[in-house]
């Protein structure tokens, strides 16, 4: 049985909800059903934070959730939810698992293909990752259901694992990469139960398809606390299979001050609630790889531009296998690398070209984390600046007078 919580013990401001949740969770409860806030969202309330979005768990199936909204799909394979939309909010329903997770289908491995089986609500508890994950809250009554000693966790904040880390982490490796994600983005220490599998477990993360490897990947990488995240990675031991070559960029001082100064713009522009591109940030993390190939292949012979294009051809090659970057991010991260030779030829029509290229803002920003990492001199950048920035005359005049 749940310990309940009421608003004078959990202290969450209802404010914080957001709208479209309460009418999913109202719709859902108008029909006979039970729903909840759950996870990331109700684990954000009890620590102040505006949840970013929204998770509902009900015991409607599917089926019955999509009948009650206009506009609802049913997503998702190893485990079917509900995307409810209004307009561009988007709210993520899903119906109560089931405990009997011995008889869902499994690999070699011991990783769970398929969990579709539905069950009673404390079942659902149970197969939730985290004690802080598993709490519910109902916006209508105000009531807290905390089915592991998740208010105590939030309190000492501690990630502790629901059951045996070791059986959780075989079922779904990502647990691993969710557990350094939260421990970084939270401030959380990891319970030692939950921690001292994870360098042994690690390799697991190779049978994982690499299409929710990335997914994981990506959301470590927009979580405001990028390079905490992949600190703890590497102090895990998990980074190994994910981004193989980023070790021996670290190690590097250029290299490493290129990534710092990348993740610390991404997580501040994540922190003011501007957008971020995938294909900058992959590009970033890559970029002194491609660097140190661009060499090796223009010390050979091979001209610049080839070089650059064949570099990005390997490195590409050798990360889509792990970490199956999309075709549109690779084509954003290529374009954005094709263009750092073009910044640095400064006659003739070269420049004004490079000002019609759709991805120019993008490409100067690399180019500025190249001069701010010492890579370039400072006043290539500069140039840019102001180039970028001039009418027609000041161009030609900054034409004239570049060094
Ligand atoms: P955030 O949305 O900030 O990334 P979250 O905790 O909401 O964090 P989601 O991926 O949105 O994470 O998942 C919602 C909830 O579903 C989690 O809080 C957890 O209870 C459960 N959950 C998600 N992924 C897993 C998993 N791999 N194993 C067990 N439970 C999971
Ligand atoms: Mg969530």
């Amino acid at each position: 049985q749940p310990v309940v919580l009421g608003p004078q013990e959990h202290g969450i401001n209802p404010a914080l909800v957001s709208n479209n949740a309460i009418r999913v969770t109202q719709s859902l409860q108008e029909a006979g059903f039970k729903a909840f806030l759950v996870g990331g969202a109700v684990r954000d309330l009890l620590l102040g934070v505006k949840p970013k979005d929204f998770d509902i768990a009900t015991n409607a199936t599917p089926e019955e959730v999509k009948r009650l909204f206009r506009r609802a799909f049913i997503i998702g394979r190893r485990f079917q939810i509900v995307h409810v939309m209004f307009g561009q909010d988007l709210l993520e329903v899903t119906t109560f698992r089931g405990a009997a997770v011995e008889a869902a289908p499994k690999d070699e491995h011991g990783r769970v293909l398929r969990d579709n089986t539905f069950g009673e609500q404390h079942e659902d508890a149970l197969r939730r990752d985290f004690t802080i994950n598993a709490m519910y809250y109902d916006p209508a009554t105000q009531m807290v259901l905390d089915y592991h000693g998740g208010m105590a966790d939030i309190r000492s904040r501690t990630l502790r694992m629901i059951g045996v880390p070791e059986e959780r982490y075989r079922e779904d490796p990502v647990r691993m990469l969710r557990v350094v994600r939260f421990a970084a983005k939270l401030g959380f220490e990891i319970d030692p139960s939950a921690q001292a599998p994870i360098p042994v477990m690690a390799p697991l993360i190779n049978n994982v398809p690499a299409a929710r490897v990335f997914d994981e990947m990506l959301k470590l990488l927009m979580s405001g606390q990028a390079m905490a995240c992949l600190e703890r990675l590497r102090s895990e031991g998990l980074h190994h299979g994910l981004l193989p070559l980023l070790d021996v960029v670290m190690e590097q001082p250029l290299g490493e001050r290129f990534v710092r100064l990348a993740l610390d713009n991404t997580d501040l522009r994540i922190r003011q609630g501007k957008p971020v591109s995938p294909g900058f940030l992959f590009a970033s993390l890559l970029w002194h790889q491609v660097l140190e190939k661009w060499r090796a292949y223009q010390a050979a012979g091979e001209p610049s531009i080839p070089a650059l294009h064949q570099a990005a051809d390997d490195v590409l090659n050798g990360q889509t296998e792990k970490l199956a970057l999309q075709r549109r991010i690779a084509t954003d991260m290529r374009d954005i690398w094709a263009m750092q030779p073009r910044f640095e030829r400064r006659t003739g029509k070269s420049p004004y070209k490079l000002l019609e290229h759709p991805r120019l803002r993008a490409g100067y920003d690399f180019l500025l984390l190249r001069c701010e990492s010492g890579e370039l001199d400072a006043e290539l950048g500069t140039w840019w600046t102001a180039f970028m920035e001039a009418d027609g005359p000041g161009r030609e005049e900054l034409l004239a007078r570049k060094p």
